[in-house]
């Protein structure tokens, strides 16, 4: 058992976590291949991830924020954050009816140095696609299928767009910060299941 967090993902392993983020990503990996579905715990690490003050970025997250980046791992089924009353359950369920742009934690990318090794995480900044790709979904199943996930080829495959319908247009492009050449990527992932 372990935290998942920003935090536990993006600072230095004898601080806070266990391993880079690299690692514990491709543990979360293993988990959704094997079918061994995460519940997380410790999403705001705390507190410390919503005060500026006591996070290690130097800036605060919402709640909503690392809702959302818990649950965008791979394997991740449930969020449970600890609850000291009614005034924390009504600013976790604000999740339910968050917009995208409250979802988005692409600031992250500005907060954590080691997020700058242009991998995608998943977070759908670069949305939307003007050719109706569904990017971080894309790209989760093609980075599990890469593992050997049949079961995310399979749900790859029963995607109503694909890679291969991506026009190269580069909007993904620029507005990725995460650094992460997408159409490029695309191409790749197209590549690979040709389609
Ligand atoms: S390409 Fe970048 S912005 Fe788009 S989902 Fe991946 S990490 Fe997020
Ligand atoms: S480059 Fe492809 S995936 Fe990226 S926004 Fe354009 S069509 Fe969508």
């Amino acid at each position: 058992m372990f935290s998942l967090n920003p935090m536990y993902d993006y600072t230095d392993e004898s601080e806070y976590g266990r391993g880079e983020a690299s690692e514990r990503n491709a543990l979360y990996q293993e988990f959704e291949r094997a079918g061994v579905g995460i519940s997380v715990m410790k999403p705001f690490a705390g507190g410390q991830l919503l005060d500026a003050e006591q996070s290690p970025f130097g800036m605060a997250l919402t709640r909503v924020q690392c809702i959302q980046y818990a649950l965008d791992r791979p394997g991740v089924l449930t969020v449970l954050p600890g609850v000291r009353g009614m005034a924390d359950l009504e600013d976790i369920l604000a999740y339910v009816d968050a917009t995208p742009a409250e979802r988005d934690y692409a600031a992250l990318a500005e907060m954590a140095p080691q997020s700058r090794e242009a991998r995608c995480v998943y977070c759908n900044h670069c949305q939307p696609c003007p050719a109706g790709l569904k990017i971080g979904t894309i790209n989760k199943y093609y980075d599990l299928a890469c593992l050997g996930d049949e079961m995310a080829a399979e749900h790859y495959r029963n995607l109503e767009l694909h890679a291969g319908d991506c026009v190269g247009c580069g909007h993904c492009d620029s507005r990725c910060p995460f650094g992460v050449e997408q159409s490029a990527r695309m191409a790749q992932i197209a590549e690979y299941f040709g389609m």
